[in-house]
């Protein structure tokens, strides 16, 4: 029978019951201990003043036998008022050891009476249900025993050191934490190891020293992402790490060594997803989204979800050591700033492509980086690239890890140790030029930050792209970017006027000059170079006194191909709007299917206004396509520009509905991953491919792309669904952006499924007049496509550029060209 949770306040008594003999000689036991303790060890307490009254959990350091003791002896009380978190098939009990095949322990059985070890199957990748019951039943057991008063002691490592370096908190403590929101206190315990260490049968006489620390308590988890922006809103980047982060770190403050996060001051993204770890998306507000999917996709959003594999399950392998580049590195670096922390590397293994997430979530962590290090400044990059040059060793630029074009992974092939240099700690605006209007920006500045220091001196950076929150000024100009409001600032190509990157010839410098004649252009060969030919260290860019209005408006069009006119009209006439972007059917009944009851998109999606739309502008709702057009500047140019687009939009039989949808959107527009995210949990397997092309091509391609995947989705026998969206206008042209999702089938491996409709989509890109990529650069993902769509002597001469540059393929080698 599988062993349920326990009832709030009771214990389960899930495992074998101690005996009246056995209870005997776990009071014998308590006595012996005591006086060997006692005689033995000198305990030097600091802090102790700082243990709460009643129930709490103790979470330390473990390196030796001996910590439970001195925690028990810093704690006080009976031995029978602690409970142990134990490894389950470690600490055996006749039951556990019997299901783990293993011989039960008599000391283990002894410490377990004594002690009241609760004993905690360790997580196993693909393990049972009942296994993973009998962990939820445990871990009730504790938080049970801390409500009533009692002390559960939790060493997070997983076990003893085997060097007396503390190592990474698992997530264990998590799980308790969901089940008792009571005082947590972190505890170090110092010379515990050196007096008894791991493989030693008896330890030695001597002082231990235990700091005890400020107890913590968790942090209900929100359930919204949280969302950045131009708006003002807040930043998920400013959300607290989870507890046994926040454990670890503190557990590491009073050791006195440098924290995770002051080691990095970067707080990474989930490793298996999108976004903060304590931000989770949630359907259940958004009544329609669930029989959206049911009905398109076939995926029950209120069925099982499928969990994620704890990250203690995941097979890492050892970094490929380079003694010597260690050595030089650490002579020119500060120890913070190098680490191989496992953690560390797996977030910088892949962006985050649904490619990746898939890969990723199965335990495919691919060729991680070796080494991750954290420059301060461009002479730490010099220092980075000088020893990693010299050392032969291979180095990738890190910059937020959005990409999803595979631009970060090293080849699976790759012998020589690999570094990745990820750069948010270089994330100042370092002057502002307020005549010229130009920014030097350091480039490893996340979004959010760039805004908030420019917003404080009543500047804009402008550059809005969907992965604003998590991506760098130096990703963005290393993939070619496009923000959402290209159509006023301009891609990311345009905004930068010059560079400076640490390439293998020395420090490239370029003038940030209006427009120039000096032969073919550098600033254009870095821009989408994705690291190939150094790393960009800083940018100057243009910048834009903060606008006094900014509206997005709401318009409905009655049909596609009509809309994407319209588009094409207002980017001819003299209107000059900041965000034109229009979805097509699919996506516009998708967006319906996101909203909130009684939202402001309710305005325009009641039944009058839909009765409206049919009866006196002849609207086939299933037909209508959603748009928003973004104005910017004084509120007078904002009312010419709306009076100017408002005619055109007329014209077409379209009608405004408003800014409540444009607000809307303006707020959501962060939010998209999170969803796609949650699908995944699923099952559903959703990403996107972008072009670009002329807008006398566009209708075509449109059709041809959708043509292309809905062939791929009967080929494969699945469900499928794409939608669509027109955005980033310019003179001649613009971005069709496609979205697609599909239910895997158990038939084939999910990724050649995957696989199969990305083909489909960039194929037809090519066969109808669009780029491979109108923002997502080349990486591993779009480089087969590149020789149709630049020919095969422009894929020679990128070729001849980067082995010019790099001749033995030492930055990020295999990105854009083989
Ligand atoms: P990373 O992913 O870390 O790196 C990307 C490439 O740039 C790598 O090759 C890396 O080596 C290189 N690189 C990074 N920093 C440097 C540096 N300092 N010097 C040299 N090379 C460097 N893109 C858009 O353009 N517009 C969008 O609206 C948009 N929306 C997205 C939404 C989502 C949900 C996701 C997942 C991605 C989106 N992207 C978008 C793609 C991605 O955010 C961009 O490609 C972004 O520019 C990557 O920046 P990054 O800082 O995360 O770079």
């Amino acid at each position: 029978m599988t062993p349920a949770a326990p009832e709030e306040g009771t214990r389960s008594e899930t495992t074998d019951r101690p005996s009246a003999p056995q209870r005997a000689v776990a009071l014998a036991f308590e006595g012996l201990a005591r006086i060997t303790f006692r005689a033995y060890i000198t305990l030097d307490v600091r802090g102790r003043e700082k243990l709460p009254e009643g129930g709490f959990v103790v979470v330390s350091n473990h390196a030796s036998h001996l910590d439970a003791m001195v925690i028990l002896h810093v704690c006080g009380g009976p031995f029978r008022r602690f409970h142990l978190a134990a490894a389950g098939d470690y600490f055996f009990g006749p039951a556990m050891a019997a299901a783990a095949g293993r011989k039960p322990s008599r000391f283990g059985a002894l410490l377990r009476t004594a002690l009241r070890l609760e004993p905690m199957p360790v997580r196993q990748l693909g393990e049972s249900a009942q296994r993973r019951a009998a962990r939820t039943a445990a871990f009730g057991n504790l938080a049970a025993s801390c409500r009533s008063g009692d002390v559960v002691v939790f060493f997070p490592e997983g076990s003893r050191s085997p060097d007396g370096v503390m190592r990474r908190f698992r997530n264990g403590i998590d799980e308790l934490s969901a089940q008792f929101d009571g005082p947590i206190v972190p505890m170090h315990i110092d010379g515990a190891y050196a007096l008894w260490p791991k493989g030693r049968r008896w330890g030695r006489r001597g002082t231990v020293t235990v700091t005890v620390g400020d107890p913590l308590y968790p942090e209900p988890a929100s359930t919204e992402p949280a969302r950045a922006g131009a708006a003002g809103a807040k930043g998920t980047g400013t959300r607290r790490p989870r507890l046994s982060k926040r454990l670890e770190a503190e557990v590491r403050r009073l050791a006195g060594e440098p924290t995770g996060e002051e080691q990095t001051m970067v707080q990474h993204m989930k490793w298996w997803g999108w976004g903060d770890e304590q931000v989770t998306f949630t359907h259940e507000d958004k009544p329609d989204l669930a029989p959206f999917v049911r009905e398109k996709l076939g995926i029950d959003l209120d069925g099982p979800r499928e969990s994620v594999l704890d990250f203690d399950e995941l097979a890492i392998d050892p970094p490929v050591p380079n003694e010597a580049f260690s050595a030089a590195l650490s002579d020119r670096l500060r120890a913070e700033q190098i680490t191989s922390e496992p953690m560390e590397r797996v977030v910088h293994a892949y962006g985050k492509s649904v490619r990746d997430l898939l890969r990723i979530r199965r335990g495919d962590l691919g060729r991680m980086p070796d080494l991750i290090v954290y420059p301060e400044s461009e002479d730490d990059v010099v220092a980075i690239m000088e020893t990693a040059l010299a050392n032969g060793v291979v180095v990738i630029p890190f910059g937020g890890g959005t990409n999803i074009s595979e631009s970060l992974e090293p080849p699976r092939d790759e012998r020589r140790t690999v570094v990745s240099v990820d750069m948010r700690k270089m994330d100042a605006v370092i002057e502002i030029d307020e005549v010229a209007r130009l920014a030097r920006v350091q480039a490893g500045v996340l979004g959010p930050r760039l805004e908030e220091q420019l917003n404080a001196k009543g500047w804009t950076f402008g550059h809005f792209p969907d992965s604003f929150t998590y991506s760098t000024l130096g990703g963005w100009i290393a993939t070619r970017s496009s923000g959402m409001q290209s159509d006023k600032y301009g891609d990311i190509a345009e905004i930068t006027q010059a560079l400076r990157a640490v390439t293998p010839a020395g420090v490239l410098v370029t003038r940030a000059v209006p427009s120039k004649s000096t032969g073919p252009d550098v600033n254009q060969m870095i821009l989408g170079s994705e690291g190939r030919l150094g790393i960009i260290t800083e940018a100057t860019v243009r910048v834009h006194r903060a606008p006094e209005q900014r509206k997005i408006l709401g318009y409905l069009f009655p049909d596609w191909y009509d809309a994407i006119t319209t588009m094409a009209e207002i980017a001819e006439s003299e209107a000059s709007p900041s965000v034109t972007r229009v979805a097509d059917p699919n996506e516009t009944l998708f967006s319906f299917a996101t909203k909130k009851p009684g939202g402001l998109v309710d305005k325009y999606t009641s039944a009058g206004l839909k009765e409206f739309l049919r009866r006196f502008k002849h609207y086939d709702m299933d037909k209508a396509c959603l748009g928003f057009i973004g104005f910017e500047g004084s509120e007078k140019h904002v009312k010419h520009q709306r009076k100017l687009v408002g005619e055109i939009v007329s014209r077409h039989n379209g009608i405004c509905v408003g800014s409540g949808p444009g607000a809307l959107y303006d707020q959501k527009k962060f939010d998209t991953p999170y969803i796609r995210d949650h699908l995944l949990d699923y099952g559903g397997v959703a990403d996107v491919s972008e072009t670009s092309a002329p807008w006398s091509v566009l209708p075509k391609l449109y059709d041809g792309v959708i043509e292309a995947a809905e062939k791929a989705f009967v080929e494969l026998d699945v469900q499928g669904w794409i939608m669509s969206h027109l955005s980033h206008s310019y003179h001649s042209g613009a971005c069709l952006y496609f979205t697609f999702a599909f239910i895997g089938s158990d038939r084939t491996d999910v990724l050649d499924q995957y696989a199969t409709v990305k083909r489909a989509i960039q194929q037809a890109f090519m066969d109808l007049g669009g780029t491979l990529s109108h923002h997502h650069a080349v990486g591993l993902a779009h480089a087969p496509w590149l020789e149709q769509d630049i020919s095969a002597p422009g894929v020679a001469m990128v070729r001849a550029l980067f082995d010019g540059v790099d001749p033995e393929h030492q930055l990020n080698p295999g990105k854009i060209v083989d």
